[in-house]
């Protein structure tokens, strides 16, 4: 391999290159293009340490933005191609293998706030520009009076020469002289001389401009300032930043009026497109929750006699799309959700927005939204309802929706409604999802949110407000326990016992779920030694095994292989009494890269539990690449086998799969039993191990031992 090619910092350099090269001709400095390169290698250098960072901070991006302009590439589209730029080559100059997805986002977060930074620059320098334009009008302003008073030739010097449009006419508007600035602005052929001041109105003038238009004409005021749109010959749109002032002759009588025009049509263009891109969502062009949150501001405060009515939409199992079938599928599922959602609101009052990942809000507003919002709900899970096609497959997109509605009397702010629509949302989820529920103030102070548990888990753990609970595996053929997994709760303070299902996804969010899951393995594996060693002293008939769940977050980590063997050296647990469970989801299109650190394990004895089997968009015949030794299937396999005669066709499926797993290797473990009914069944299909509340619910590590002992005793 060229050594000079895979160096990074000259892989930063190629990068560096590229941008100059795009930006060069843009720009309006007297550098070269090595040295405008020079000027941005620094700037590239810094974009990679951002891209990299271990705590990422999207704002250094923001001062790159702003050196850009400060490098004079105030062309708008500078910025867009220093987008474009970065989209296509950060990542593939300064990425690193398996890190892809995450610098990728991370990229598109630089690229927003590097956006953000340049607008920012140049609006400030835009204000300091009109500074000095001011000052240059005035120094013109003096100038010209001069001159008509002195000497023409010296006048026609300072006119021709100016950078700005200046035009000069007589007081009842006739245009007298224009500068070759001006003729150019309003696109070279075509007269200006001779025609009316008063000919230059347009239908976006400020409302105030023409008053103090006469103003000025009438000697009542000596100059004035506006943003004034013209129209060019060609009939496009000129906007300007004016500035008429009134001159007068030696006895100070006003005999003209003078005119400076500074072309500002550019950098509206490029700020309007900024608002655009900063109140929109890139992937489905929808209002994003900036633009929302204003328009829900002004929805509240509509005052007497009107109502809002607020839709929060949550996709249900959309994470299991975007795990199984990739971002590109489930960025595709979006955007037709969104299609869908936009054409539910199409009445005046009402808007869809896309909050982030698959929250989407709508709103209805107006004296009967109180109505409307339910009929608006309505319309969104019929328009969800049919399937949607992706890749060839067919989705269902499904979701939860909480309604939140009341008078737009100003007692709430939107961040205080979208709150109570997000717990409502949460209901309507909890409840099974595919629904929707409307809020009620009581429940919402009940409710347990997110917000409130994730600031709580960090400290949560110092304070050893986690513990395990361990639910039996036993062995079909004979019955006996052989194990347990273990199953993580939290002792919350004020809200008692919480389930996993309530908090992993937020500890995964914030990355706790690293420390909390190297505590969840320690602990097991003290556990399962102390049953291995009760086995040794002959005191237990069987030396009992323990699984323990690893997050998707956990398998990434690049520590996870050296923490777990350092767990097992210093627990004295010796690995084939481990077994480590790992979601289909989380494996199912995994690169070679994300199953190194599992095959490591799998070769030094540990196994792997392939968890919640059947759940995904699984491809079976994907299941000889991964090292792992079980499959669990999915509950919802054992839900039907709940009575006798079970469903035929369940069981087809899980014969097909007991049989396909054995022709593999695996062994398949039931999770979910619940009747005698349903091991019998299972046993007859020939499962092997079998999990659930016919044997025993999660409990006390003491309960996994005493019915291991009541099993070989009876
Ligand atoms: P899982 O790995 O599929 O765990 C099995 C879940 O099914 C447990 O819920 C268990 O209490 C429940 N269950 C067991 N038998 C029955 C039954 O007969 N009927 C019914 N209806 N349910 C049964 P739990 O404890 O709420 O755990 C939920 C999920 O949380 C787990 O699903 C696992 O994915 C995750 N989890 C639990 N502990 C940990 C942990 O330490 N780390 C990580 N990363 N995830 C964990
Ligand atoms: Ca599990
Ligand atoms: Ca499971």
């Amino acid at each position: 391999m060229n050594e000079a090619v895979d160096d990074p910092d000259s892989r930063v350099e190629r990068f560096a290159t590229i941008w100059s090269r795009t930006l060069f001709p843009l720009t309006a400095t007297s550098l070269t293009r090595a040295e405008f390169e020079a000027l941005l290698s620094p700037l590239a250098h810094r974009l990679r340490d951002a891209l990299h960072a271990r705590v990422f901070d999207a704002a250094e991006a923001r001062s790159i933005g702003a050196a850009l302009v400060q490098a004079h590439c105030t062309d708008p589209e500078a910025l867009s191609r220093t987008l474009d730029v970065v989209d296509a080559y950060l990542v593939l100059y300064c990425g690193v293998d398996g890190r892809q997805e995450e610098l990728t986002a991370r990229a598109a977060r630089l690229q927003h706030a590097l956006a953000a930074g340049f607008a920012g620059a140049l609006r400030e320098r835009t204000l300091s520009e009109q500074e000095a334009i001011s000052r240059a009008a005035l120094a013109a302003r003096a100038a010209v009076e001069q001159a008509l008073h002195v000497s023409e030739a010296r006048f026609r010097a300072v006119f021709e020469g100016a950078a700005i449009g200046i035009s000069i006419a007589s007081m009842d508007g006739t245009i007298l002289e224009v500068n070759d600035a001006l003729v150019a602005m309003f696109g070279g052929v075509g007269r200006l001389r001779g025609r009316n001041v008063r000919d230059w109105g347009h239908p976006d003038d400020p409302p105030t401009v023409w008053r103090l238009y006469e103003e000025l004409t009438g000697a009542d005021r000596e100059y004035f300032r506006a943003e004034k749109p013209f129209y060019r010959h060609d009939g496009t749109v000129l906007w300007t930043n004016l500035t008429v002032s009134l001159l007068r002759d030696a006895n100070g009588v006003p005999n003209y009026q003078l005119a400076l025009f500074e072309d500002t049509t550019e950098r509206r263009l490029l700020n309007l497109r900024l608002r655009y891109e900063a109140t929109h969502d890139a992937l489905t062009g929808l209002p994003n929750r900036t633009l929302f949150s204003e328009r829900l501001e002004k929805a509240l405060t509509a005052g007497e006699g009107q109502r809002f009515g607020l839709c929060y939409l949550d996709l249900d199992g959309f994470k299991t799309v975007n795990d199984s079938l990739g971002h590109a599928a489930g960025d595709r599922l979006l955007v037709e959700v969104a299609d869908r959602l936009q054409s539910c609101a199409t009445a005046p009052g009402e808007i869809v927005a896309r909050l982030g990942g698959d929250e989407f809000v709508a709103l209805t507003t107006g004296p009967r939204a109180h109505v409307e919002v339910h009929e608006l709900a309505g319309r969104i899970m019929n328009a969800l309802a049919g399937p949607v096609r992706v890749d060839g497959r067919e989705l269902t997109a499904r979701g939860s929706i909480g309604i939140v509605e009341g008078p737009a009397a100003g007692e709430r702010g939107a961040a205080e409604v979208l709150r109570s629509a997000d717990i409502t949302m949460y209901r309507a989820k909890a409840a099974g999802g595919n629904r929707y529920e409307v809020a009620d103030a009581d429940a919402d102070a009940r409710a347990i949110t997110r917000h409130g548990l994730t600031t709580a888990l960090p400290a949560a753990l110092e304070r050893g407000e986690f513990f395990i609970e361990y639910q039996p595996l036993v062995h079909l053929g004979d019955g006996t326990v052989r194990g347990a997994e273990a199953l993580v709760r939290w002792s919350h303070p004020q809200h008692g016992i919480l389930g996993p299902d309530r908090f992993i996804t937020l500890a995964e969010h914030t990355g706790l779920i690293v420390p909390l899951g190297r505590w969840v393995l320690d602990e097991s594996a003290r556990q399962a030694r102390q049953w291995q060693e009760a086995h040794g002293a002959g005191l237990d008939p069987v030396p009992l095994r323990v699984n323990v769940n690893l997050s998707p977050c956990q398998l990434q980590h690049p520590r996870l292989v050296a923490d777990t063997v350092e767990i097992l050296e210093r627990t004295g647990l010796e690995p084939g009494a481990l077994c480590l469970e790992v979601t289909e989801s989380a494996l199912i299109g995994a690169d070679d890269d994300l199953l190194k650190p599992l095959h490591r394990l799998a070769e030094m004895g540990v196994d792997i539990a392939l968890d919640d089997f059947g759940t995904g968009y699984s491809n079976l015949a994907n299941l000889r690449r991964l090292p792992v030794s079980v499959l669990k299937l999915d509950r919802s396999f054992t839900q039907g086998m709940q009575h006798y005669p079970a469903d035929p066709v369940d069981l087809k499926i899980v014969e097909g799969i007991v049989a396909l797993a054995h022709s593999l290797d695996l062994a398949v473990t039931v999770e979910g039993v619940e009747t005698g009914a349903q091991a019998d069944q299972l046993r007859e299909l020939g499962c092997d191990t079998a999990q659930g509340w016919y044997y025993a619910r999660p409990g006390p590590a003491e309960r996994v031992r005493e019915l291991a002992l009541v099993d070989a005793a009876g």
